[in-house]
């Protein structure tokens, strides 16, 4: 038996797995925030502070707050609008099967 083509392919998926934490999609959205570093003699003291990237979503009804990385802020931000357009698919469906249900109704009286 040969090396199965198919094989490569799982290989090179788990790689690509195991380097790559970050979730096809992420609820909530990416925001700027200016933050002081605190460090003494640093500009943001009295300036307007450094651009950091955070991630709000809810969970359990609270709202949650995570720094995100420069490294990882477009994988973020990319996995966030997967999320709210998965969300959007879901919504139109929704919308679909009511108005199915009200031809149903129509249908049935
Ligand atoms: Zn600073």
């Amino acid at each position: 038996m040969g090396w199965n083509p198919r094989w490569s392919a799982l290989v090179s998926q788990v790689t690509t797995k195991s380097s790559k934490p970050l979730p096809k999609t992420l609820p909530g959205v990416v925001c700027a925030q200016r933050v002081r570093c605190g460090k003494p003699g640093c500009r943001c003291a009295d300036g307007q502070g450094h651009l950091a990237y955070y991630r709000f979503w809810r969970e359990g009804g609270r709202l949650r707050k995570c720094y995100v990385r420069r490294a990882d802020l477009a994988a973020v931000q990319a996995a966030c609008e997967a999320r709210q357009r998965e969300r959007g698919a879901l919504t139109e469906a929704w919308q679909q099967w009511r108005s199915l249900a009200a031809v149903v109704r129509e249908v049935s009286r």
